[in-house]
């Protein structure tokens, strides 16, 4: 196909906005590459897409950079690269510079001699920028350069202008995902609905135009989830009041925990494989190779797609860690090292598709079910804390469990007969709860040592965390406020046991008020200085209990040990009433639905 037909529908979509004439020039385009060569249609839309292939993939891209692109203009208009600078500078688009330079340079050299210039195809732009992205290592950089200029001589001035533009990323032609599925839609032949589906099952626009176009409607009606390739993540709605997301859901939902991390697609494909990618269908694998060994020891199927959360986990205490964390161990570079700095978890919510079963059309309910089946849980890879809830106070109890536990809220799902996993949407089966109970803290508390867990891990053979509570002057008790495992060092850990030893009580000390149960009671003795993140409402922790909200006391979030107070007594420590008047003071409003 001549590349001048593709360039002509570029320009034509560069000077409209309207959607319905957008719509047209593509359904005329898709048209003239069924007539010319429908194999290519894939390439066509990635093409209009700015893009060689979907970013997924995970292949290289082209990595010509400005300078570059400079150059092998330069070189294809045999003029200096101060002058295409120049030029650069008073047209700020260098592929208008390109196409300027193009028009004005001599057509000489030997070529004129030679046959008259052919026309330039779709088909060898295409495939001469994929060569270019694949070329890598020593020299690359220069041959990239002469084989770009080398393409632009034998562009006319105007696709000269698309190729630079297009290499450059800046092709910016306001075609979204949408106008491309309504013209495929017109020349397959079906309804925009049909070709979406196929899209959302599997984020390829250009393998599902290749169906549409060369299969037919009915080829796409058969799509299915494919281990490899993403599928569009279905998405939340939100609401703030229990009662309200228990009518929408029709009185009962599966309430689960809402894990602050990173969403992960997980894929086993037939070869043992495993793929791992994002929210947003980046290809993430590389950045995480122990969630791959979880998967490939904890996926009882043959090939599966399943989604969860990965959440980074205090490798002492195996409590969750802000999403921060998660963020700071994509960004470093050492993954080994990352990976044993910040371990994480995986916690399971779907199941999109296991050996040959499309599970998308399937209920919840059924979902869930088969996910328990497949899924052979370890500490690491297990399925999302779950509990179907009928009563605004049992949605409430739970959620405040969540929290309490340092999770963000729930995500409460139908569970009647049309809970099917909604690829690609945002709807109404999946409703998030995160009503923000939370309260910045921003000075550190004295707590009081009432129990300690054991270590694990590196922490094995002495104590790993503990837990600690504010002074109840109304009741001149100790109530719990959190367990702190984080900001000890390894001197510190190693003097814990010695530290309590005179303190260890075998029964809860009498004046400890405690729903949670340590590995051993301590007596109230020990004050330690600690600063957390936030203050929550909790239902487990009973400091201010029924103060703020009946049935909940106050938790410090993401707590870590600063300094031990020897200086001060246990009825010097914070009292229960501080923490309440911080908790009020910082309090952040609720959050504005997203
Ligand atoms: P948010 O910023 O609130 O995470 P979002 O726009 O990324 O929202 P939503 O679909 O609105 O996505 O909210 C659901 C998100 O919550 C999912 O994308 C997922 O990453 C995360 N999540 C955590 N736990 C669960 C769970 N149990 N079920 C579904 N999603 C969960």
């Amino acid at each position: 196909m001549k590349f001048s037909d593709v360039v002509d529908a570029l320009e034509r979509l560069e000077r409209t906005t309207s959607r319905t004439q957008i719509v047209a020039i593509l359904t005329n385009l898709f048209k003239k590459v069924i007539e010319e060569n429908k194999d290519i249609i894939d390439k066509v839309v990635y093409f209009i897409q700015g893009k060689l292939w979907p970013d997924w993939y995970g292949y290289p891209e082209i990595g010509i950079g400005e300078k570059g692109i400079i150059k092998a203009i330069s070189l294809a208009a045999n003029v200096k690269e101060k002058e295409v600078e120049g030029l650069y500078k008073q047209l700020g688009d260098l592929g208008l510079v390109a196409e300027r330079l193009m028009a004005k340079a001599p057509k000489g050299g030997l070529m004129m001699f030679v046959k008259k210039k052919e026309e330039l195809t779709f088909e060898k732009v295409y495939e001469t920028l994929k060569r270019i992205a694949f070329m890598q290592g020593e020299g690359s950089r220069d041959l990239k350069i002469k084989t770009l200029a080398g393409l632009l001589k034998e562009a006319s001035p105007k696709e000269a202008k698309y190729i630079v533009r297009f290499v450059q990323g800046k092709l910016r032609l306001g075609v979204g995902d949408a106008s491309i599925i309504e013209a495929l839609a017109h020349v397959a032949g079906t309804t925009k609905d049909v070709v979406e589906r196929a899209y959302n099952l599997r984020a390829d626009l250009g393998a599902v135009a290749k169906i549409a176009v060369t299969e037919g409607p009915e080829a796409l009606k058969r799509v299915r989830p494919k281990p490899g390739v993403p599928v569009r993540p279905m998405l939340a709605e939100r609401l703030n009041d229990p009662k309200e997301i228990l009518k929408k859901l029709g009185g009962k939902g599966l309430a689960e925990y809402k894990y602050d991390g990173e969403r992960a697609q997980i894929h086993l494909l037939p070869d043992g494989k495993v793929v791992i990618f994002s929210r947003r269908l980046e290809n993430i694998t590389r950045s995480y190779p122990d969630v791959v060994q979880y998967a490939k020891s904890g996926l009882k199927a043959k090939e599966a797609i399943v989604e969860g959360e990965i959440i980074a986990v205090n490798p002492e205490t195996g409590e969750p860690r802000p999403f921060q964390e998660l963020m700071r161990r994509r960004r470093k570079h050492d993954v080994a090292l990352a990976m044993s700095e910040i371990p994480v978890n995986v916690k399971l919510f779907d199941i999109i598709y296991v050996d040959g079963e499309d599970m998308t059309n399937k209920p919840l309910p059924l979902r869930r079910k088969r996910l328990e089946e497949v899924v052979e849980e370890s500490e690491e890879f297990s399925l999302s804390t779950a509990k179907l809830v009928s009563t605004p106070e049992e949605l409430e109890q739970f959620f405040h469990q969540s929290i309490s536990e340092g999770h963000e809220g729930l995500v409460v799902k139908a569970v009647h007969d049309k809970s099917v996993y909604q690829a690609g949407a945002r709807g109404w089966l999946w409703i998030k709860y995160k009503k923000d109970y939370k309260s910045e803290m921003v000075e550190p508390v004295d707590l009081v040592v009432v129990g300690a867990f054991y270590g694990r891990g590196r922490r094995g053979g002495t104590f790993g965390a503990l837990l600690v509570a504010g002074y109840d002057e109304k009741r001149d008790a100790f109530a719990t406020v959190c367990k702190v495992g984080s900001g000890f060092s390894d001197e510190e850990l190693a003097r814990l046991p010695e530290l309590l030893k005179p303190y260890i009580s075998e029964t809860k000390p009498p004046r400890v008020i405690s729903n949670v149960k340590p590995d051993v009671w301590v007596r109230p003795a020990l004050v330690a200085e600690i600063i957390g993140a936030e203050i929550t409402l909790s239902p487990i922790h009973t400091c201010a209990k029924d103060e703020v909200s009946a049935g909940s006391g106050l938790a410090i979030r993401f707590p870590r040990f600063i300094r031990w107070r020897p200086d001060k007594g246990p009825e010097d420590a914070t009292t229960c009433g501080e923490i309440v008047e911080m908790y009020k003071s910082r309090l952040k409003k609720v959050e504005e639905p997203t």
